[in-house]
């Protein structure tokens, strides 16, 4: 920790911005994506601070789990664009 504080500071001041970039990215890029997906921003922002790419990573992973909903008549997995359900061959209404 210590070293790290004594590394940081032994930079010029364009190393720390791009530090300071490279650590903020993720935040900014979560919170982004949380927008995207109707999922909470502050949520998504907290995670990009602490775990960084960790959750960049998981947040653009996750969205298939959004593009999908259940048929009305059947109960099945389809996709939220499909007009046809695949399983029990139903017609799918917009709503
Ligand atoms: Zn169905």
């Amino acid at each position: 920790m210590i070293h790290n504080m004594l590394f940081i500071s032994n930079l010029g001041g364009t190393e720390t911005i791009i530090i300071l970039i490279l650590l903020l990215l993720p935040t900014v890029l979560c919170v982004r994506r949380a927008k995207q997906l109707h999922q909470s921003k502050v949520v998504w922002g907290i995670l990009g601070f602490f775990l960084n790419y960790v959750a960049l990573l998981v947040a653009y992973i996750l969205p298939s789990v959004d593009e999908t909903k259940s048929c009305d008549y059947c109960g099945k997995l389809i996709m939220t664009t499909a007009k046809k359900c695949r399983h029990c061959g139903e017609w799918i209404e917009d709503k």
